[in-house]
């Protein structure tokens, strides 16, 4: 096991003062970052692309666990951190500096591949609708380990009649599971964020059949659009959805947020 310096000292020797533009809140604390590391399941020699790494915090607790790991940053200030890493751990660790919007990661990665990132706050709903979007499925992640603000991971976890539960939902649940793993209080961050976190931890399942997941976002872009109407209202727009009600017996007066991610899948399926 490489003896690695504290987190704290790697960052004040590379300058590292944390930038608000660039979602940067660290984690230093060695234990949560090896239980976050954990919730995948066993690592050893799998794969693991993470999303900003940053200093090396998470890095490390993955490497330790026996992962190889790419890892792609955006803030080339973190890249002598990083290389650091990489000396410590001989061909076990990739760094690509860029920006995880616009790389393909499949390509990068050229193998089955898990996900395990403490995101940026600004681009991780983003990241996480385009891993779970897609006609191909299975995708090539085996699994999305992802820190998030408390706020959206339970608008990821949330069932029928939460009032967090909408597009989103419907969109990590109708083909994948997802569970809140861990909930991470805001001063472990540093510097800490204004609100709470957690970490949501998501496999993907088994594709219900004669569905496109475009036509089930139309769906539920339209249902969640006008979530307090009913749908007789809020679908009358999309063509062929109230027949679709009506040969489902799914009734029209009640509302997006009371239908489950099995009815919208059903809905999706009728009008395809
Ligand atoms: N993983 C580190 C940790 O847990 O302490 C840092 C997490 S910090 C919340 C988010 C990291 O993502 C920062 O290092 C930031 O520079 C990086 N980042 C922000 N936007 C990015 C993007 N579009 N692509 C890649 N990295 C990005």
């Amino acid at each position: 096991m490489a003896d690695l310096p504290p987190l704290r000292e790697v960052v004040a020797r590379h300058g590292l003062s944390a930038s608000k533009a660039l979602g940067q809140n660290f984690l230093f604390d060695e234990q949560l970052l090896a239980r976050l590391a954990a919730l995948p399941g066993d690592l050893a020699d799998k794969a693991v692309l993470e999303i900003g790494p940053g200093p090396g915090g998470l890095t490390r607790a993955l490497l330790r666990a026996g992962a190889r790991v790419t890892a792609v940053e955006m803030d080339r200030r973190c890249l002598p951190a990083l290389a650091e890493l990489e000396a410590a751990f001989p061909g076990k660790l990739r760094v690509i500096e860029g920006d995880a919007m616009k790389l393909d990661h499949n390509g990068l990665m050229g193998e089955p591949y898990a996900v395990v990132a403490n995101l940026p706050y600004n681009v991780g709903t983003a990241l996480l609708v385009r891993w779970l979007g897609g006609e191909q499925w299975p995708p090539r992640w085996t699994s999305l380990t992802l820190m998030f603000q408390q706020e959206v991971a339970q608008r990821i976890v949330a069932g029928p009649d939460d009032g967090a539960y909408g597009r989103l939902a419907v969109l990590a649940q109708w083909r994948s599971t997802a569970r809140l793993a861990m909930k991470v209080h805001r001063s472990a961050f540093t510097p800490p964020p204004k609100v709470m976190s957690a970490v949501v931890h998501l496999e993907p399942a088994a594709m219900p059949e004669g569905v496109s997941v475009r036509l089930l976002e139309k769906v539920t872009e339209f249902a969640f659009g006008q979530r307090r109407k009913m749908l007789r209202q809020s679908l009358k727009g999309l063509p062929g959805a109230l027949a679709a009600l009506e040969a489902l017996g799914i009734d029209s007066q009640r509302r997006a947020e009371t239908l489950t991610v099995s009815e919208f899948v059903s809905i999706a399926r009728e009008l395809s």
